[in-house]
């Protein structure tokens, strides 16, 4: 890979075609210690926390990409999935205050929302409608929330809807509700398995670094609860993803314990379906905005490159599917991604709000057509997946393509699927109106 130069502190990024033709060349340039803990890694060997650490800490991006794109290679081959779903993000108003939080609103204010369990079912059937085999469901804590909300729904959903996936509520949530319910965390769990849940999102991990927590997110659910909540559900079979949020004040030791911590979870248990590095965005986020906290000085894309392609080297032997989030990363920059580890594009979303509100100027929906065509620049092949990464479909034919029904949306299907805009100014779903009978 070849960093030219442009304009002071720009860098254009020239990756090559077929990398691994040039890796044995590419670690014989390579600092002599981080060559080998690259070497250890091509080797198959699990590297601790000061090995990673140091990894964070090179300079040498190439050494890093051409790794990360092999052992990509010998891990999932040239296929890159995507997942066809919808998030529902059924409330905005949040009891917690975390600093990187744009998303969240008290009860009071104007733009805080609440969308009815019937309304989650006539957006659930949308999906289905249009493709989709998940829906993403992930929400504020409402205050005074009936435990048996996050079942209600569940139950809702299966009833009209059996075959759909249901990948629903972070371990934050999944606390929040066993705390509202007074069940402890297993029997908690395993309701809501009953009820419908088929996978949680691994979400509400940012660093799972508790005196990092403290600082970005006082009262966030400590890193003891996030690992009780997603150890109990693996033990439950509910499978769940990870993540890391990375780029505000953590350090390349904070990062390095959030990967090994993850790995030696998935050593236990198998139940991680993949990883999904979710780069911050801090134009709306409070603790940026008000200047609570100094975050650390970076370049966006070169941090972005050295977390995709060193959470591909820790974690691939275990945890074979990396995902980049285009929501983050833009869909060209994404692309960019595909060559240094991850062979997953995540979902078309349909409805993000989340990463929007946060500032994210990417979009709220991807298409498969457009998933497809960043695979396909990127050299690989596309594939539609099930949310367990159980293939659903092969596109080794562009020519062979048929459109999808999210490829050709009309003005007014797309109107109607609402946005999070429209969501925040609309009188419909004004959270003091709808969330009466879900509060106790
Ligand atoms: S991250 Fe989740 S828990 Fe924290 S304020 Fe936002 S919605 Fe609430």
């Amino acid at each position: 890979m070849v960093f030219q130069k442009l304009t002071k502190g720009i860098m254009k990024i020239i990756i090559p075609e077929k990398p691994r033709e040039n890796l044995d060349q590419t670690l014989r340039n390579t600092e002599p210690k981080i060559a080998s803990i690259l070497d250890k890694s091509l080797n198959n060997y699990d590297l601790n926390i000061n090995e990673i650490k140091k990894l964070f800490e090179t300079k040498n991006l190439n050494a890093l990409i051409a790794t990360a794109d092999e052992l990509r290679f010998r891990q999932t081959g040239n296929i890159v999935t995507y997942v066809v779903t919808r998030n529902i993000n059924f409330t905005n108003v949040c009891i917690k205050r975390c600093g990187f939080c744009a998303f969240s609103r008290e009860y009071k204010e104007s733009e805080g929302y609440f969308i009815p369990i019937s309304e989650i079912v006539t957006r659930a059937k949308e999906a289905q409608k249009l493709g989709a085999t998940e829906i993403c469901i992930q929400a504020g804590l409402a205050p005074k929330m009936k435990g048996n909300l996050y079942n209600e729904i569940c139950l809702a959903v299966k009833k009209a809807l059996p075959k759909l996936h249901i990948h629903a509520f972070s371990p934050e949530e999944v606390l929040y509700g066993s705390l509202r319910s007074k069940q402890n965390i297993y029997d908690y769990l395993s309701n809501l398995k009953d009820s419908g849940v088929d996978s949680l999102p691994g979400t509400s991990a940012e660093i799972l670094v508790q005196k990092i927590r403290d600082k970005i997110s006082p009262g966030r659910i400590s890193v003891e609860k996030w690992k009780e909540v997603i150890t109990t559900a693996h033990k439950l079979k509910i499978p769940t993803t990870s993540t890391i949020m990375f780029g505000h004040i953590e350090s390349s030791l904070d990062r390095a314990i959030h990967l090994n911590l993850i790995k030696n979870i998935q050593i236990k248990t198998n139940g991680f379906t993949e990883f999904v590095p979710l780069n911050f965005i801090r134009s709306e986020a409070p603790m940026f905005t008000k200047k609570i906290i100094k975050m650390i000085p970076r370049s966006n894309k070169t941090d972005s490159i050295k977390m995709h392609s060193i959470s591909r080297i820790v974690l691939g032997n275990h945890i074979p599917n990396l995902q980049v989030s285009w929501v983050k990363e833009g869909f060209e920059f994404a692309q960019t991604l595909l060559k240094c580890g991850v062979n997953d594009l995540g979902g078309t979303l349909i409805n993000e709000s989340i990463s929007t509100s946060a500032g994210s100027k990417y979009g709220q929906l991807a298409s498969p057509k457009i998933l497809k065509k960043l695979a396909r620049n990127s050299g690989k092949i596309p594939a539609e997946r099930y949310t367990t990464y159980k293939l659903k479909k092969i596109f080794k034919d562009p020519e062979k393509d048929t459109l999808h029904p999210l490829d050709n949306l009309t003005s007014s299907t797309q109107k109607q699927l609402g946005s999070y805009f429209e969501m925040i100014k609309s009188s419909k779903f004004k959270y003091e109106f709808n969330a009466n009978k879900n509060v106790s």
